[in-house]
């Protein structure tokens, strides 16, 4: 019986090739909470493409609510901080915490996240707050850099193979009044 995981995704274009990676070995559950995203149909828009993938494999998904002013709370204090500075450290931890208690509360014992895959972040700086929120729920943080072993090259040629849309900004607001600083 394989173990269940429960994979945090954060968009298909990140996703792709760690759900095909991940779905033989366990009993995996993908995980959608991203309250980052602005506007709402740019949300609903990246959270369509994980419904696909998912579908397209059988794997179960968790929609969980968009709560964009639990996000704002996260965050208030850290608006203009440039991307990969503490804004996205209070973003990441956040959506691993929510991901930790939902893997606990449905007796998963581990938990992971494609947000590695993300060119702009950082497995230095999402390990310790996936493993920070793996302990304080009590479950185990399957760290990986889910940009490394050719699964970046293997995620761009499964993306476009289905035409699935690929954003050009990060998530939030800032990220995306600043998306051409950093693309
Ligand atoms: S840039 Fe990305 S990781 Fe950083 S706060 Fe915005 S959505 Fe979150």
């Amino acid at each position: 019986m394989p173990e269940p995981f429960l994979l945090h995704s954060c968009c298909a274009p990140c996703a792709i090739a760690v759900i095909d990676e991940l779905r033989n070995a366990y009993a995996l559950t993908v995980f959608f909470y991203n309250p980052n995203i602005y506007p709402e149909d740019e949300y609903l828009r990246r959270k369509r493409e994980v419904v696909r993938v998912c579908e397209e494999w059988g794997v179960p998904m968790i929609d969980a609510d968009y709560e964009p002013d639990v996000w704002a709370d996260a965050v208030r204090g850290r608006e203009d901080e440039p991307e990969g500075g503490l804004r996205c450290i209070s973003c990441i931890g956040m959506r691993l915490g929510r991901t930790a208690r939902e893997a606990a509360s449905r007796g998963i014992a581990q938990f992971g996240s494609t947000l590695t895959m993300g060119r702009q972040k950082r497995a230095s700086i999402v390990t310790p707050l996936g493993e920070e929120a793996g302990a304080a729920a009590g479950v185990r943080y399957h760290a990986e850099d889910w940009k490394k072993r050719g699964r970046e090259e293997k995620a761009r040629r499964m993306v476009a193979e289905r035409g699935i849309y690929r954003q050009n900004y990060c998530g939030c607001r800032y990220s995306r009044e600043r998306r051409f600083d950093f693309d």
